[in-house]
């Protein structure tokens, strides 16, 4: 914020436009109003007419100049002159810097095969799709982002898998929830993909029962009506102890049901065992408020399931999410205002080749073999495994 005083202070403001623009700080997408003067951003600010954040902006937000004009952000392709570790770096030029890196691919690609290039990014922001795409284009499958694998993307894969696409939260409704179950996710802290973070806050002005499921005592914990203070790691136990509970007490959505979910016979069936008495030792949950928060989590309407990373972050992480996705189905949540909402079919695919690769160079994909949700077969965004990865590159195999 310094160096917003630092470019403001003492200037005429008579020449100052302001443009609006869309923050990219997270994955979010707030409005922002950009001052702009003299061909340079003086003051960001909250869009008021955005519909997400209205006005108002959060901390990273609110510090995008300090990364836009940051002395030290790196701007034009630099070549390490020194040792590795060493520090010392001279700019080059951009033409210097294409054929350094095209001469560098094609030797190793003719001495190793092409699929012996891994092309990893971090977080998936606005640019993993160019990162993916430029893998596909040099004919690696060996792409990898870690939440493919770690972070949000099972959670895309599983709903894709089981009911066709990813449900999201929106507070962008008229109607709010009046109740809202926040399962491994403390958004007022965390605040991911910023319209969470605001619209959550903004939901919670209303007082809607909230049912929290963290191991620690968070702010929201402490709050809510019910707080089951899970053993990590648990979830999947607690979520099917949970349907348990709401089918065995016939609190489910029949009609819901009925019209649009497939199996509920089968996973009646199934859930019969798993009672909160058995779920008690394994998550470390009371039964009676397992069984306190499967009702009201079924009897109050609309509601919000609002699941985060903490969810990814356990060992069976996959199925987990699959076991939650019955939650909001079988109460009659999806599709409903207040409740879950589908909209990511909306945003238009980017073309990133994988349809350009043979079969054969797909196979090459590490981890397609056993791995088949993630890099195989059955993969929404195909990419490679990192810790077979990882192996391949401490043996040389393959
Ligand atoms: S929540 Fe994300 S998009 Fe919104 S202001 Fe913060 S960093 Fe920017």
């Amino acid at each position: 914020m310094d160096q917003i005083v630092e470019h403001t202070a003492g200037q005429d403001k008579s020449d100052i436009t302001i443009k609006k623009s869309t923050c990219r700080m997270c994955h979010g997408g707030c409005g922002v109003n950009l001052h702009i003067q003299d061909e340079k951003i003086i003051k960001v600010e909250g869009d008021p007419d955005h519909p997400i954040n209205k006005g108002a902006l959060c901390p990273m937000g609110a510090a995008s100049l300090e990364q836009i004009y940051n002395p030290k952000r790196l701007k034009y392709p630099m070549r390490r002159v020194g040792e590795r570790g060493e520090g010392k770096w001279e700019r080059i030029s951009w033409d210097e810097a294409y054929d350094e890196m095209v001469s560098k691919i094609k030797e190793t690609q003719s001495e190793y095969g092409e699929e012996s290039i891994w092309v990893g990014t971090g977080t998936g922001r606005h640019h993993f799709a160019y990162v993916s795409r430029f893998a596909n284009a040099i004919g690696t499958p060996n792409w990898c982002e870690p939440g493919t694998a770690q972070c949000f993307r099972p959670r895309v894969h599983g709903s894709v898998l089981t009911m066709g696409q990813l449900p999201i939260c929106t507070y962008t409704n008229e109607e709010l929830p009046d109740l809202i179950m926040f399962w491994g996710h403390n958004p007022i802290y965390s605040s991911p993909d910023g319209e969470m973070g605001f619209g959550v806050k903004e939901a919670l002005v209303r007082k809607p029962k909230t049912i929290v499921i963290d191991p620690r005592e968070t702010m929201l914990a402490k709050r809510a009506d019910i707080w089951l203070q899970l053993r990590p790691g648990t979830d999947d136990a607690l979520a099917l102890a949970m349907l348990n509970v709401i089918i065995e007490e016939d609190l489910h959505d029949k009609e819901f049901v009925e019209k649009w979910c497939h199996g509920f016979e089968e996973l009646a069936e199934r859930v019969k065992q798993y009672t909160p008495e058995w779920a008690e030792p394994i998550t470390w949950c009371k039964a009676d408020q397992i069984r306190e928060a499967a009702r009201l989590y079924a009897t109050v309407k609309p509601s919000m399931l609002e699941w985060g990373v903490g969810i990814e972050h356990t060992p069976a992480c996959f199925q987990t999410v699959r076991a939650l996705l019955c939650l909001p189905s079988i109460t009659g949540n999806i599709d409903q205002p207040g409740g879950w909402a589908f909209g990511m079919l909306a945003i238009p695919p980017f073309p990133q080749l994988f349809d350009t690769m043979s079969e054969e160079k797909q196979r090459k994909r590490l981890g397609y073999d056993q791995f088949k949700v993630l890099s195989g077969e059955l993969a929404q965004l195909p990419s490679a495994h990192i810790p077979t990865l990882f192996e391949a590159i401490r043996t040389s195999k393959p």
